[in-house]
């Protein structure tokens, strides 16, 4: 199988970002021309090349089912996707790799988190999100939730687009059991201060899982560190293939934790009556997981952990700096949360006065410009800033002036026919 690290260190150099050749790296950029200016990551990363040949060297020279079979292509499958889990694991700054659960994506894995921890629950228990989640952390909470009996409450907005989280005290008390937070806002690119969580998750023994998907993108993470108990994210964000994602469940807690999903190799032994099951990870992952994709996104992040971050976090911050700027000469936009640059990721959402999001995004498709429009799945996020939609540009590493500067050229345009 290829080796997922394989002569990608060029790509980030000590001396300064080589975005060129970080652009080399993924192929649908020589597929697609100059004309192709992809602004859509915080849906969807595009693919890098040591994810894509690993997908479809295991499919076409490696396919085996993993953890069951005796013979030796079955065995290196079972080894690869054991590999894969530990790749996950160093990119996540996990202790040990059974702590990674392999996962559908951020959605199955908080699917996952939000049915195993609401088995704990007893009537009048409290779960708390805050309002810039993602409906993917919002309506698993509601439907396991309201099996246990569990209310839901959220952290607030403040004035300036960011969680307010100095009313943390006031909602957080010994009936809080879970707290469930985004690490960083899908809408308005805000960081959320998870150490504030964590400690107030801490005081009162509540659980702290936390949404990855848009953070994990931007670099290797510490979740001892962070001092969350359970961490979600999606490889399709994170320049591998869609299908995998992966739930890092702290040790101790994933050996109290109930199954999710029944299903073959989960269990220790069942009869017709009762079952037993496996200890973490197999006991969260019933049936064949998605082997392929799950290799790809060890592939990923073994190459995203070789790159230069902090020159891709200077670049990044640049091009957002260069878009924000821009965005603010553009007569009748109104940009959604916080203003500044201060603790947040690469991606913007806007509102052109009179014209919708999805013809904003029609006319900028004309320019070869890729963004999104729409609630992008936070509709408790936009009530709270006060609009029903907008657009999204979201910037990851590969990205360069020359798509920033589509963008406003665009923008100007839709300005100019439009509003
Ligand atoms: N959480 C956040 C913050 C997201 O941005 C997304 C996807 O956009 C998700 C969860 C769901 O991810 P997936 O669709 O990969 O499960």
């Amino acid at each position: 199988m290829s080796d997922g690290g394989r002569g990608t260190q060029r790509a980030a150099t000590r001396a300064g970002l080589d975005v060129a050749g970080l652009r080399g790296e993924f192929p649908i950029f020589a597929a697609m021309g100059p004309r192709f200016h992809y602004l859509d990551n915080a849906a969807t990363g595009q693919i890098c090349r040591a994810a894509a040949e690993t997908l479809v060297d295991f499919e076409t020279r490696a396919r085996a089912n993993v953890k069951r079979g005796v013979y030796r292509l079955a065995d290196e499958a079972t080894r690869a996707f054991e590999e894969a889990r530990a790749r996950i694991a160093g990119y996540l700054g996990a202790r040990e790799a059974r702590e990674v659960v392999i996962t559908s994506g951020t959605t199955h894995a908080l699917n996952l988190a939000a049915h195993t921890l609401c088995a704990r629950l007893h009537p009048g228990d409290e779960i708390l999100l805050t309002c810039a989640e993602h409906h993917s952390n919002i309506v698993p909470w509601q439907l396991a939730g309201r099996r246990a009996g569990a209310v839901i409450r959220a952290v607030p907005l403040a004035e300036d687009g960011r969680l307010d989280l100095d009313r943390l005290e006031a909602l957080v008390s010994r009936r809080t059991k879970v707290v469930a937070a985004t690490h960083c806002s899908n809408v308005t690119g805000a960081l959320t201060d998870i150490g504030r969580l964590a400690e107030a998750a801490r005081a009162v023994g509540a659980v702290l899982v936390v949404d990855g998907a848009q953070r994990a993108p931007h670099g290797p993470l510490d979740v001892q560190a962070l001092g969350c108990d359970l961490y979600a994210f999606s490889g399709h964000k994170v320049f591998a293939a869609t299908g995998a994602g992966a739930l890092w469940i702290r040790g101790e807690l994933a050996d109290e934790l109930p199954p999710f999903m029944g299903g073959g190799e989960m269990i220790r032994r069942v009869t017709l009556e009762a079952s037993t099951f496996a200890p973490p990870p197999h006991r969260f992952e019933a049936g064949t997981p998605p082997i392929g994709p799950a290799l790809a996104l060890g592939a990923a992040v073994a190459w995203l952990a070789g790159l230069d971050w902090p020159a891709i976090h200077a670049h990044e911050q640049r091009l957002l700096e260069r878009l924000l700027e821009g965005l603010r000469t553009i007569r009748g936009l109104r940009l959604l949360g916080p203003a500044d640059t201060r603790a947040r990721a690469p991606l913007v959402s806007f509102l052109v006065e009179g014209v919708h999001p999805h013809d904003v995004c029609q006319l900028l498709d004309a320019f070869g410009v890729c963004t999104r429009g729409g609630h992008h799945c936070a509709q408790p996020l936009h009530e709270a800033l006060g609009a029903e939609a907008s657009v999204r540009a979201s910037i990851a590493l590969y990205n360069d002036d020359a798509d920033i500067d589509a963008l406003l050229a665009g923008l100007e345009e839709v300005v100019r026919r439009l509003a």
